[in-house]
């Protein structure tokens, strides 16, 4: 099928390209010239496990190309998805102005006599398609034939190229059946599970679902506390809580709290969405509550231990909102090492796939950027580690010690072993994790 997808981000190019790899003609239309640029001169601008290979392989193929033309793609394709930023607004609601834009332009080009389906895979808030049609036939020429449908994206950043390839389900709501039976052709190849749904319910599930996956995080981190506070083990109890099938293990890891470029503002966007429809959804406030005091404990963990910040060198391991990715898109980690230096701590950082997407976007002036973990760690009298990359864990502890002036760590992911880093000699703190001497009951 001929398909086009209107903004070449982590969403639209990563399912460009799996979409070509089944064997659609995909056209990805970006308005950023130099991204365009770029994609077409075999160069990938974001980094995804797996996706450079996919990219290259379907350009050479003849089934994916880059434009920054919205009606080269229009023209083109019968199916035209949407996936351009939705970011938040002051007041935590969602700034649709990218979605309006687009929906304009696409009115703009869209042919009498020529049927269209116009897909929003970037996420929304209930009832943006009924705007996103208004919008359509506002602007159309007379005689436009097309349908909206909601086709909300649930990949992750880091595992994007499998999870589009394998998804657990394919949401699609949509009014007409002949909107739906050409987003099940599309989707045919994937064979995964279908769920057809009206427009605002597709629209909504994506939003519930990533309140959900917050709430869990929030949820494992307030026992975390109470771990810290009565000499528990969160890693225990969440592997105890998340044995029973009914509540699963995953988005159990207590840590420093979520960040990226989804959840808050996907939370953000469900409670003002919520409000706007009276009926507030306070426990989203607690969940937003408990993510930001997960951070303030860590740092007043830090601050008791070493006391002063002014002044000292503090390493700090990982960048990226995740591993597996060079997205430091509302990063907790970004946000630690701003603190910081604000406090007047001298930061050097390492992350394996961030560090030019931090030196493209200048977000922590003052940070110094090392080339490996061991660099970053020389000298330091104390080391963060704010994301879980593998290669952290690989690193060798005896060097990292002897790198260290004092080897304290402040493991902010639970990436190590609280025994192995005391039997090393590291002052070691995590989250939720007694200290040695603190177990209250040896493996
Ligand atoms: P992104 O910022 O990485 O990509 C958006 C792209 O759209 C950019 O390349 C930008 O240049 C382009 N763009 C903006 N306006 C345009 C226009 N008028 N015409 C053409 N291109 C335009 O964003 P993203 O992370 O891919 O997110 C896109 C949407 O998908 C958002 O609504 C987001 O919430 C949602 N989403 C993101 C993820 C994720 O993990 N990143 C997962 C699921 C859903």
């Amino acid at each position: 099928m001929d398909l086009s997808i209107i903004g070449s981000g982590y969403v639209g190019l990563v399912s460009g390209a799996c979409f070509a790899e089944v064997g659609h003609n995909v056209i990805c239309v970006d308005n950023d010239q130099r991204k365009v640029d770029a994609l077409q001169a075999g160069k990938v601008p974001i980094y995804e496990p797996g996706l450079e290979d996919l990219i290259h392989r379907n350009v050479s193929a003849g089934r994916l190309r880059f434009t920054n033309s919205i009606a080269d793609g229009v023209d083109h394709s019968e199916v035209i998805f949407i996936a351009v930023p939705t970011p938040p607004q002051a007041d935590g609601s969602v700034d649709l102005s990218y979605i309006e834009r687009v929906a304009r332009e696409i009115a703009g080009v869209l042919k009498p006599g020529q049927y269209r389906v116009v897909v929003d895979k970037s996420t929304v808030p209930v009832k943006t398609g009924d705007k996103v049609a208004e919008t359509i036939k506002r602007y159309g020429a007379a005689g436009c034939e097309f349908d909206v449908v909601s086709n909300p994206e649930f990949l992750r950043e880091g595992c994007a190229v499998p999870d589009l390839m394998k998804p657990d389900r394919i949401v699609i709501g949509a009014k007409s059946d002949r909107a739906t039976a050409l987003m099940k052709k599309i989707y045919e190849p994937f064979m995964a599970p279908i769920l057809v749904t009206d427009i605002n319910s597709a629209e909504l599930i994506k939003h519930a679902a990533n309140s959900f996956l917050a709430l869990k995080i929030s949820y494992i981190n307030a026992v975390s506390a109470i771990c810290d506070a009565s000499g528990a083990d969160v890693e225990k109890v969440a592997d105890g809580i998340g044995a029973d099938k009914r509540i699963g293990r995953n988005f159990l890891n207590a840590g420093l709290g979520y960040g990226g470029s989804c959840f808050p503002k996907d939370i953000a966007a469900f409670i003002a969405i919520s409000d706007d429809l009276g009926v507030p959804f306070t426990l989203l406030k607690e969940v937003q509550r408990i993510n930001a005091a997960q951070r303030e404990r860590f740092l007043k963990t830090l601050r008791d231990d070493l006391w002063i910040l002014r002044d000292k060198h503090i390493a700090v391991w990982g960048l990226a909102f995740k591993p597996d990715t060079d997205d430091i898109r509302s990063s907790v980690a970004i946000d630690v090492v701003a603190e910081l230096l604000k406090e007047g701590a001298h930061v050097t950082a390492y992350d394996p796939k961030g560090m030019d997407k931090v030196r493209e976007f200048k977000l922590i002036p003052g940070c110094k950027l090392a080339d490996s973990p061991l660099a970053a760690a020389e000298g330091a009298e104390a080391l963060i580690i704010a994301t879980e990359w593998k290669e952290f864990a690989a690193v060798d502890l005896h060097e990292l010690k002897r790198a260290m002036r004092s080897p304290m760590i402040f493991d902010g992911r639970n990436l190590f072993n609280p025994e192995t880093m005391e039997h090393v000699g590291f002052h070691y703190r995590s989250i939720g994790r007694p200290r040695t001497g603190e177990v209250v009951q040896k493996k």
